[in-house]
């Protein structure tokens, strides 16, 4: 039986036996905010205005509170009647639906002795579209992850910043294995991370912790977005690594105050979630994109908040697991 979900702009669609909302509303050219689609990212919360729905994970990035509120994950949950949820349809952002395509890795570069640079080339009558921000899924020997895109969309290579997690599957074959000419498979584009219009705005905060950098290396290279970056009075960036020598990449544009958080250059330590107060600006007239680790994204998000941000502004892709 096929219900109908309505989002409280107006829109309207159906929703088959056993899908996801957010399954329903890709399958119907709708996109919802989402990234991970596992219920870890948090990125799909939203709220139900009414009508019933089930999941089978337990929401953890939700609070108790949030969920007697309505909110739910809306990657792991099924509608059980119509239902009307509080959600903005961003299909008006020109989002392409994901394909499956073959790519070969081109370079492989050692950017710190963690973090590597891998570029990959598409077949060459391949059309490739994305929005800056937003991530891929590499697929390789039964493996899936996902991976943001670090270079613009215009580019002839596409660029990704990958870490090596300790007893990775995938961080095995990338820091042993990989070389030049491997066939990889992707997914792309995946996710809805990306720099919206914000011409109401006075100033753009961009967070990144570790490899979290790459989306916003993407929004802040490409051609494509200097319009919109060009709105802002400012825009500052801050990228948490532990110490100077891995910050491998420095932005040479003026017009973008470029902060390093070093973690393990500071006593005590601190963190991006302790530098924001330092920042003379006014929150309420501000939005911030967050990228990279679930902690920072959460803990910045408590903070930002307290300091006075509109928590609609607040946009955040999680790094989460796969597993
Ligand atoms: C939307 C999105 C975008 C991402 N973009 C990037 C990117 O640009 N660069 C990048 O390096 N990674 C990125 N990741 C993380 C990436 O998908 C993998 O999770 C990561 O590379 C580890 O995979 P693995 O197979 O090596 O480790 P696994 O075999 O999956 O796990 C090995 C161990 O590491 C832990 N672990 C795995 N992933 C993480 C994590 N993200 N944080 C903390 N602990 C973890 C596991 O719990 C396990 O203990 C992204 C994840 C998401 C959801």
């Amino acid at each position: 039986m096929s219900l109908q979900i309505k989002l409280k702009e107006g829109i309207k669609f159906s929703c088959e036996n056993n899908q996801t909302i957010i399954e329903a509303a890709l399958q119907n050219g709708v996109f919802l905010d989402h990234s991970c689609l596992t219920g870890r990212c948090s990125s799909c919360k939203l709220k139900v205005l009414s009508g019933e729905t089930v999941t089978e994970s337990d929401e953890l990035p939700l609070s108790s509170e949030e969920k007697n509120q309505g909110y739910i994950l809306s990657c792991v949950r099924k509608p059980i009647s119509d239902i009307e949820l509080e959600a903005e349809d961003l299909s008006q952002y020109g989002f392409s639906n994901p394909i499956t395509i073959p790519a070969k890795i081109n370079t492989i570069k050692s950017l710190t002795p963690e973090i590597i640079q891998v570029n990959l080339r598409v077949p060459p009558n391949q059309k490739v579209n994305f929005l800056e921000g937003q991530y891929l899924n590499v697929l390789w020997n039964g493996i899936k992850r996902s991976y943001s895109i670090a270079s613009p969309t215009n580019s002839s290579e596409i660029e990704l910043i990958i870490k090596n997690y300790e007893g990775g599957a995938m961080s095995a074959y990338w820091f042993e294995q990989a070389k030049p000419n491997d066939l990889l498979r992707l997914e792309i584009p995946k996710g809805t991370f990306f720099l919206r219009n914000h011409s109401d705005k006075d100033t753009l905060v961009l967070l990144a912790t570790g490899t979290g950098i790459a989306p916003i290396k993407a929004i802040l290279e490409s051609p494509s977005t200097q319009e919109k970056l060009k709105e802002f009075n400012r825009v500052i960036v801050l990228w948490g690594m532990k110490f100077e020598r891995e910050i491998f990449w420095k932005l040479n544009q003026d017009n973008v105050e470029f902060i390093p958080v070093l973690s393990r250059e500071s006593q005590p330590k601190h963190y991006i979630q302790d530098k924001l107060s330092d920042l003379k600006i006014n929150w309420t007239n501000t939005v911030v994109y967050a990228c990279g680790s679930y902690q920072m994204i959460q803990a910045a998000k408590k903070r930002t908040l307290e300091l006075g941000l509109n928590s609609n502004h607040f946009y955040s892709d999680a790094f989460v697991a796969s597993n």
